[in-house]
């Protein structure tokens, strides 16, 4: 651990549209703020390509593109971005104390956490050996390099429908799996769905197996109900299972839901922690939006800055 010890006002843990708003306005009010990008830089906007629903881009931009544009404004009213991955808090003392990459140890007068969602994963070995050898978790990312070929997607929700939608346009044939009998997704993207020619739906069905030794060859599915298995040939398998929220190393402080996302107080950013305060998608299942998770980056920081004027 290193010996020396770094006080800031305003810690801000993640890079997403959430953490860099909270950067923007908390620089602006002079506070300094510190962000941490953790191990995405930018978060999950950096793996899509095109985004047409943040308002003020008439045309759309890239996801990247617009991440890079947060980070620059953090940057020009004096936020100090830096890369590295907070690894264990102490909020039970005051200033609240955050380790970073296991070294640095830095005590935060108030905390912003940022640090979004991540996707989920079906967790059997095939999957984490295949791992960007054709299995993946983002069909817009990674779809490209599976044109004018057969894939699957396993999911029943509106992401899986999007992507199995977006993967149609590319590819030469869609398999979606869905383990109930039927979807969770909304009307009309299930309808979206169920009416292309390209995809095949496979119900009450799950995967055994992901084939191929160095890259996918294959996936051996078996159906819920009557215990058959078939394989289906396919080169590229996409996983749209949901996601989960990064708060893991919140867990002994902070309140929580059942499924991990950070609790807060209503109409404010506040956790049960005097001091923390959380915004985006670590704190929200429900609209995980670039929009709302930037709105309550704006929130995190005027909680901080009037908490912090409280106490002087
Ligand atoms: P959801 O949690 O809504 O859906 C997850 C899906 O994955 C479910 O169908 C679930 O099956 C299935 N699933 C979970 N675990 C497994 C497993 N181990 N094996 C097989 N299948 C599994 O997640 P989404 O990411 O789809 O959506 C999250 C939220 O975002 C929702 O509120 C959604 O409406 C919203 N959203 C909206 C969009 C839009 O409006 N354009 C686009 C994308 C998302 P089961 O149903 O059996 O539980």
């Amino acid at each position: 651990m290193s010996s020396e010890i770094e006080k800031v006002k305003v810690l801000i843990i993640g890079s997403g549209p959430a953490g860099y708003t909270a950067a923007i306005y908390a620089s602006r009010a002079g506070l300094a703020p510190v962000l941490y990008t953790g191990g995405q830089p930018g978060g999950q906007l950096t793996i899509t390509t095109d985004v047409e629903n943040y308002p003020g881009y008439p045309e759309g931009i890239m996801g990247p593109e617009m991440m890079e544009d947060f980070r620059k404004q953090a940057e020009r009213f004096g936020t100090q971005v830096r890369y590295g991955m907070v690894t264990k808090v102490d909020f039970s003392v005051k200033p609240h104390k955050v380790i970073v990459d296991d070294q640095k140890e830095i005590h935060a007068d108030t905390v912003v956490i940022s640090t979004g969602a991540s996707a989920k994963w079906l967790g059997i070995e095939s999957e984490e050996r295949l791992n960007g050898k054709g299995v993946s978790a983002c069909a817009v990312c990674d779809g490209f390099f599976f044109r004018g070929q057969d894939v699957a997607i396993v999911g029943a929700g509106d992401t899986a429908c999007e992507e199995a939608s977006y993967l149609a346009n590319i590819c030469n044939k869609v398999y979606m799996l869905i383990r109930r009998d039927e979807m969770r997704a909304s009307q009309i993207m299930q309808k979206r769905v169920l009416n292309n020619p390209k995809i095949e739906v496979l119900w009450n069905t799950e995967t055994d197996e992901i084939l191929g030794k160095d890259e996918v060859e294959g996936v051996r599915v078996f159906d819920n109900k009557s215990g058959e298995k078939r394989n289906l040939k396919i080169s590229g398998f996409f996983v749209a299972i949901g996601h989960e929220p990064n708060t893991s190393i919140f867990k002994d402080f902070l309140d929580m839901d059942e499924s991990g996302y950070i609790l807060t107080k209503a109409g404010s950013t506040k956790t049960n922690i005097e001091g923390v305060f959380a915004c985006g998608d670590a704190q929200d299942h429900i609209y995980r939006q670039a929009v709302t998770a930037a709105g309550t980056g704006c929130m995190a920081a005027l909680d901080a800055e009037r908490y912090l004027a409280a106490q002087e």
